[in-house]
């Protein structure tokens, strides 16, 4: 090795920084991953934020994308501790009739979940069976940045749909309610205005991920995956330091090739950072998106939804009709906050007894706000909950709140409370932080960014980590 004491330093140990490491290491290069916190993982941990023993996901709770990465699949991680649970129906969406007790559910079966759906079934049935069967040949395009498509007829079948935005892609495809509030769910994880385009690939590929492998997540929480991550980087020799923030250039250990998975606005608050006054302008530049209030509660029993198909699902969209959905989220893209938000809910114990110590429940929700926003959502989140499970108050034993500046002191990288590492528009969705043939590249040729600021942007996949991590080998070692 020479003059250096590592060949790579990683900085941050999110799912992306954790999967550049494994990579890199298990090629046979000396590596160190450095994280500010005490605890690794980013914005993928699990620990007791209401009552003794109660097991909560503080970021990232249901991980579709972490179990379909087709990095993540190459590791042993079921040998380091990681095991899946399965909900019985992958999400719900609620939905108001004469009450609001209507229900529709994305079951990973594809003639099931056609079959609710009325005039638009054989629609539903076709075309989401050309995705799935597409999928294996898109997969490698889509999660990558802008290149030659492998298979450009499958890729542009599905880019046809996917460019669109969620409200056009609604129209043009389907008749019915159901169908229509069941994507506007999924697709609403993007955070962006349901208007804008691109936003329908996220309800695709989301829907996809489900009729695939269902919404699995980790038994005893999300942070497992970062466990069985941490664990087998060890094993193949890697090194982590934590409560180390990068304040400096000068404070990372000696080493030929650094490897960051923060965002660009923590990137350009370190002292003597050797990148060109241009790039670091053209990163200054990077837009971040909405924020979210996060809340955690400790429940007495599960949550009380009056329909049976939302008590069956991991994981519920809440928001009564596509029209109010579509309204909450461009609301907060105005800047404000809706009186009555989408709301997405976790209720991982329904599933997974290890969550608690005794028969009580753990639920997980948040709702899209401005970004930097800090008013206090506890009121629009609960009254939302109760409309479709009333009496969920009286079942409270605990609540935890998070607003953007608590979950910025929680992960640096939740910039605004935004938790996708930056928006994710059409300008930024392949071409983040900048556009650039690599974007994991910097204008320094030993300097990279592997965090979810890069293609292809948020959730628990590792595959900007690992992107990342192929560029640096191909250019260096
Ligand atoms: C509330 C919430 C819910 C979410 N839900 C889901 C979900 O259900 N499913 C899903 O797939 N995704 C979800 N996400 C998104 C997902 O968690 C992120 O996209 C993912 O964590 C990004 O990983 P990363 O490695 O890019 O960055 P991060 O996980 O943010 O990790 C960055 C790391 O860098 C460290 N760091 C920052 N600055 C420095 C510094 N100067 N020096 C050293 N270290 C530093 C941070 O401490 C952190 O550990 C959610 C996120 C949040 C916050």
């Amino acid at each position: 090795m020479g003059k250096y004491d590592y060949d790579v330093v990683i900085v941050g140990s999110g799912s992306n920084g954790l999967a550049a490491a494994i990579y890199l290491q298990s090629k046979g290069l000396k590596t160190i991953v450095v994280e500010k916190e005490s605890m690794l993982g980013g914005a993928t941990k699990t620990t007791e934020l209401t009552l003794p023993g109660y097991k909560h996901d503080v970021g990232a709770a249901v991980l579709p994308m972490a179990y379909s990465s087709p990095f993540f699949q190459q590791l042993p991680l079921e040998d380091f501790g990681l095991e899946w649970i399965y909900p019985e129906i992958p999400f719900a969406q609620t939905l108001g009739n004469s009450n609001n007790f209507g229900a529709v559910a994305c079951y990973q079966d594809i003639d099931k979940t056609a079959a609710q759906l009325g005039a638009d079934e054989s629609t539903y049935r076709k075309f989401m069976r050309t995705r799935i069967e597409d999928w294996p040949l898109v997969s490698n395009d889509i999660l990558a940045p802008i290149k030659i498509p492998e298979n450009p007829l499958q890729f542009l079948d599905f880019g046809r749909s996917a460019i669109l935005s969620a409200r056009t892609f609604t129209r043009l495809k389907f008749k019915t309610e159901e169908s229509k509030v069941l994507f506007y769910g999924a697709a609403a994880h993007s955070t962006l205005p349901l208007n804008s385009t691109a936003s329908a690939s996220f309800g695709l590929v989301l829907m996809i991920m489900a009729h695939l492998n269902g919404w699995p997540f980790p038994k005893s929480g999300a942070g497992q995956i970062i466990e069985a991550l941490a664990k087998y980087y060890i094993h193949v020799g890697g090194e982590v330091k934590v409560n180390s923030a990068i304040e400096d250039f000068n404070q990372i250990p000696n080493s030929k090739v650094q490897v960051f998975d923060l965002t660009p606005k923590q990137l350009l608050t370190i002292k003597s950072l050797p990148l060109s006054a241009l790039y670091q302008k053209r990163l200054s530049n990077f837009k971040y998106g909405a924020g979210i209030f996060k809340m955690d509660w400790a429940l007495r029993a599960p949550v009380p939804f009056k329909n049976k198909i939302l008590r069956k699902a991991g994981t519920v969209h809440i928001g009564f009709s596509s029209s109010e959905i579509e309204n909450s989220e461009k609301i907060v893209n105005q800047g404000k906050l809706p009186g009555t938000p989408y709301v997405l809910l976790v209720q991982p114990s329904v599933f997974d007894h290890s969550r608690t110590p005794d028969s009580g429940h753990t639920v997980w929700a948040y709702c899209h706000v401005p970004n930097g926003n800090t008013q206090d959502c506890t009121k629009i989140i609960e009254s939302q909950i109760e409309r479709a499970a009333p009496g969920f108050g009286k079942l409270i034993l605990k609540r935890h709140l998070m607003n953007t500046r608590q979950l910025e002191e929680f992960d640096a990288n939740l910039v605004g409370g935004d938790i996708n590492g930056g928006k994710q528009d059409i300008t930024q969705l392949f071409t983040r932080p900048v556009a650039k043939l690599s974007p994991y590249k910097t204008s320094n040729n030993n300097i990279y960014i592997c965090s979810s600021s890069t293609p292809p942007g948020g959730g628990v996949h590792g595959m900007a980590g690992f992107n990342a991590a192929k560029q640096v080998l191909k250019d260096h070692f």
